[in-house]
């Protein structure tokens, strides 16, 4: 294990050595296989970052089947921040699976569902009187949120913003903004989603505050909708595929302050945000902002399928009797997972974590940016990080750059995912619990792909 770690966890280090190391071509022979396999079974529209086939995985490294090891920039796209194999999960993992897999919580409960709610009235922000409904993704939460918000509210209209990513069932492909691959011939959409401009400071035409964004928007909603109709109002405080907007401050609160007035309830989708991500263990805490409803899933579970969302008791219980629920929602596996990464993300301060790699990652990526032209901003909060690429001297967005970078780091052993409306971002998402030797690796590795061997 490296040195003064973020924060060390030996066990996993002893079963996955945490260093960077290229043994074959990338991909390698056996990886080059499992894609042929793959070609005759697996769906076509399927698509992979990586082109090599995980053997193993834990703390910030995953190992191929050719035994190359990569520098995790990704997480499982912000899932497993507790590490891919955290002993405390899989233990708790085993454990569970030994005792029982499924009852269905609707046929036969159990404790671990209730203890997992417990946890979410106590973690999320706010110290309302909450509930929570699990089930198992992040679009399933998001369409269970605004299922409690048309129930409870009697209206209908969902307003979500400009360059949102809710998820890819019918409802949540209407609330996503960009069509090419989540929309493109999948229509028709469910009906009245609104969408509104959000707050991207480095492309307004003139710097605005966020207040002013905020009033933008609710000028639109209030004209184009009208807010009686409306039922509740997603947002994703940093917006997540649409390229780790970080919002001018002042426009959530603007907006929660708006949604108190007139009813709309706010939701705050916080899939890729929550669970200690942005240094805090949601990220509408950094805003002041306690939502209605939130909706969770990604870093929950250490890796398990599990989501949520959570809200305010009387909003929650206006569903009747029934209403919510699904056969897999809650398995106890994934609770035993989520319960056993709760801890951790309590008891080790994961939200520190995060703000450690924003310590060690903004200045590295700031002093980049000041060498290379391409990189338009440094953006993000704790180990929620992007730089945004453009040719340089303009602000016209250049994915060509972002697939180039990306593909350089994963030929030298660092896997960096791209994301962006226009698809010109590099973003980073380490596993909260990676090393600060292994981090400084990748970083080197990012800076030598975009400057260029001679660096
Ligand atoms: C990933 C994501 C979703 C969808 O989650 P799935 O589990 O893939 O359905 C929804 N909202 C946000 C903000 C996300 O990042």
């Amino acid at each position: 294990m490296a040195p003064g770690s973020a924060d060390p966890s030996p066990v996993t280090a002893e079963r996955v050595e945490q260093r960077r190391r290229l043994v074959t071509a990338v991909p390698g022979p056996r990886s080059v296989a499992l894609a042929e396999r793959r070609r005759a079974v697996v769906a076509a529209g399927v698509a992979s970052t990586l082109p090599v086939y995980v053997e193993r995985a834990g703390g910030g490294v995953i190992v191929d089947v050719d035994g190359n090891s990569f520098i995790d920039l990704a997480a499982g796209i912000a899932v497993t921040s507790v590490g891919n194999a955290a002993p405390a999960v899989t233990r708790a993992v085993a454990a569970q699976a030994a005792d029982f897999t499924h009852t269905c919580f609707m046929v036969a409960p159990y404790e671990e569902y209730v203890a997992v709610c417990e946890a979410l009235a106590r973690l999320t922000p706010g110290d309302h009187d909450k509930r929570s409904v699990l089930v198992n993704s992040g679009a399933e939460a998001v369409e269970n949120a605004v299922k409690v918000a048309r129930r409870a509210t009697g209206r209908d209209a969902v307003v979500v913003l400009d360059h949102a990513y809710h998820g890819r069932t019918n409802l949540t492909m209407a609330m996503t903004a960009k069509a090419m691959p989540y929309k493109t011939g999948f229509g028709p959409f469910a009906g009245e989603v609104y969408r509104v401009p959000a707050s991207y400071p480095l492309r307004e035409p003139v710097p605005i505050t966020g207040e002013q964004a905020a009033a933008r928007a609710i000028a639109l909603i209030e004209k184009q909708v009208g807010a009686d109709q409306v039922a509740c109002l997603v947002i994703e405080p940093i917006l997540g595929e649409g390229g780790f907007i970080v919002p001018a401050p002042g426009f959530l609160r603007a907006l929660a302050d708006w949604c108190a007035s007139t009813g709309v309830l706010l939701v705050a989708d916080e899939i890729q945000t929550g669970f200690a991500r942005t240094g805090s263990m949601f990220a509408c805490e950094h805003d002041g902002v306690v939502p209605d409803l939130i909706a969770t899933a990604k870093g929950i579970a250490g890796g398990l399928p599990l989501a949520a969302v959570t809200g305010r008791a009387e909003l929650m219980d206006a569903v009747h009797l029934g209403g919510l629920g699904g056969t897999f929602g809650g398995n106890p596996v994934a609770c035993a997972a989520a319960l056993a990464a709760i801890d951790m993300y309590e008891q080790d301060d994961l939200p520190a974590a995060a703000r450690r790699i924003e310590a060690l990652m903004v200045p590295r990526l700031t002093a980049l940016a000041e060498r290379c032209p391409q990189i338009a901003e440094v953006r993000g909060r704790g180990a929620m990080l992007a730089i945004e690429l453009v040719r340089p001297g303009t602000l016209e967005p250049d994915a060509t750059e972002a697939a180039r970078v990306a593909r350089g780091c994963a030929q030298q052993g660092v896997l960096v995912l791209t994301c962006g409306t226009y698809g010109n971002v590099l973003r980073f998402l380490p596993p909260l619990v990676i090393g600060t030797e292994l981090l400084e690796d990748a970083l080197d590795v990012l800076a030598a792909v975009m400057i260029g061997p001679a660096a």
